[in-house]
């Protein structure tokens, strides 16, 4: 491993000390160093150390990467689906063998707890299980006889070249609800992750050169930021992109890549409501309402970030004494740490937005019920748990993506008010409900316009057989991540009317 490897440890100790490592792109089944490209740095959100440095590429190592899927895209296709989902499940072997080390790497780069973490790893891992049933998914369709002695067959083909851009979040199972679909239907692919957690996918990378069943050229892994993103986009070479992000890069994304010509997934940002009716025993909702907004410290694209809270002037007192009470006993600290139930933000500037956020909805006549802007911590990433009441439901701080440890309450008489505010929102990621009532259930369930729904399940994430369905704003383009929507994604129909 050379100076410009891929180097990925999650260690702390010592690092201080160390240069920073410098990552490589992996390209064509070759570490590559990007030498002379600007590089900036990838902190530890808890520490505030400098962990590595990440290269961001231009128009150059776009082209190189692209090239090298594009040459090996032919060959990789004439491989039999079933051998390439041995391919898919070599790589779960390998990455299984990684577990512990990527559970710590996603930690220490992104934030999040070790737990949370694992959590993570785990859900990654299943996509890759899913997609080892490409055999089984790719099968097409027959009608036999549509007009005298003629017959009707479609069959899947995949789509050349897949390029996919991830967000800093979900470093590791981001990066894998696309790539082994992707590569199972017979494409090649170009990873571009966030550059400001990269160390997973590098982590995943090492795994792929593991592969011997993964030739050269089939994965690559291109680090950077918006030049990278943007060189990708226009790219005649990439045919198919798969992105997720904040909603306005989604929809940046979604709108350049369709005018290059390029079939796009784009997966955009959120701001779910938790419904909580007055039958709900508010002992049980209350931890999953606090893992729901205050996990990853807020920063999911499921977290519940808003909680409508239904009933009457005594079920609202109770409700607002509870969520606090239960969110001023959640201890903030490193991810690594043992006792830690809410992680340091990504970074100082996420942090001050949040907490910039807050002040501006006391001033718009936000109820304050807990106020976590204290100490921001030796790298003023840390902001304790925060929550509000949205007095003013079309405020900010009710309707728009905060992406932190804030969960803001609104106040409703009924159900059919709390779907009337949950239908107001430009979003569409997730709800949930939490109740006794199968009545209330069936109506929200009809009514509510989202695509990922939990009853009495505080983060509704969908497992990996089924599609990641946001709707609205939190999705750009019509075919979702995961499932059988991957493989539709991924490959290209062709119908064929036959007469002998
Ligand atoms: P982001 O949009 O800032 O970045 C995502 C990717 O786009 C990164 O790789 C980044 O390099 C690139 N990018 C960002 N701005 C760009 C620009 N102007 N031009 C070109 N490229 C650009 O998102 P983030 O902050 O990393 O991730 C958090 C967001 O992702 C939140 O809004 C969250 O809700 C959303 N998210 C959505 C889902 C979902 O399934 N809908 C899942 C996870 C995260």
């Amino acid at each position: 491993m050379s100076a410009d490897g891929p180097q990925t440890s999650a260690s702390r100790t010592g690092e201080a000390h160390r240069p920073a490592i410098r990552l490589a792109n992996y390209v064509g089944g070759e570490w590559r160093g990007a030498a002379g490209v600007e590089a900036i740095a990838d902190v530890d959100p808890a520490t505030g150390e400098t962990v590595a440095m990440v290269p961001l590429s231009g128009a150059a190592e776009v082209d190189a990467a692209v090239a090298a899927a594009r040459a090996a895209q032919p060959g990789w296709r004439e491989v039999p689906p079933q051998r390439r989902a041995r391919a898919v499940l070599a790589l779960r072997e390998e990455l299984l063998r990684r577990r512990r080390e990527l559970t710590a790497l996603v930690s220490a780069d992104m934030g999040k707890t070790l737990a949370d973490a694992d959590g993570e790893v785990g859900r990654g891992l299943e996509s890759v299980e899913s997609a080892a049933a490409i055999p089984h998914l790719l099968k097409g369709e027959n009608l036999e006889g549509v007009a005298a002695g003629v017959d009707v067959e479609s069959v899947r083909q995949p789509v050349g070249v897949v390029a996919a851009i991830t967000p800093f979040n979900f470093p590791a199972m981001i990066p894998l609800w696309f790539l082994p679909y992707a590569i199972a239907c017979g494409n090649t692919f170009v990873l571009k992750p966030s550059e400001a957690d990269p160390r997973p996918s590098a982590l995943i990378l090492e795994a792929v050169d593991a592969v011997g069943e993964i030739p050269p050229g089939v994965v690559n892994l291109l680090h950077g930021a918006h030049d990278a993103v943007n060189g990708l986009l226009d790219h005649p070479g990439v045919d198919a992109i798969s992105f997720v992000g904040q909603a306005r890069t989604a929809r940046m994304v979604a709108e350049r890549a369709v005018a290059a010509g390029k079939r796009v997934q784009a997966l955009g940002g959120a701001k779910n409501s938790l419904v909580l009716m007055p039958d709900a025993d508010l002992e049980q909702v209350t931890a999953a309402i606090m893992g729901s907004a205050f996990g990853a410290a807020g920063q999911r694209c499921l977290a519940g970030s808003v909680c409508v809270v239904v009933g009457d002037e005594e079920r609202r007192e109770r409700v607002r004494q509870a969520l606090a009470g239960a969110a001023a006993e959640l201890r903030l600290g490193a991810g690594d740490g043992a006792a830690t139930d809410v992680c340091p933000m990504v970074s100082a500037a996420a942090r001050e937005r949040v907490a910039t956020a807050i002040g501006r909805a006391e001033e718009d006549g936000a109820e304050l019920l807990l106020d976590g802007r204290g100490d921001g911590g030796p790298a003023g990433t840390m902001l304790a748990p925060t929550i509000a009441v949205a007095v003013d439901h079309e405020s900010e701080l009710a309707r728009e993506e905060l992406f932190g440890p804030l969960l803001a309450l609104v106040e409703v008489a009924d159900l059919d008010a709390a779907i009337e505010f949950v239908n107001g929102s430009r979003y569409g990621n997730a709800g949930a409900i939490f109740t006794r009532s199968g009545a209330a259930v069936r109506q929200y369930r009809y009514e509510v316009e989202a695509g990922m729904l939990g009853v009495n399940v505080g983060v509704p994430a969908p497992v990996a057989w089924f599609p990641f369905s946001g709707w609205n704003d939190s999705m750009d383009g019509d075919l979702h991540a995961n499932g059988a929507d991957a493989v539709r994604f991924y490959t290209r129909q062709k119908v064929m009317t036959t007469r002998w």
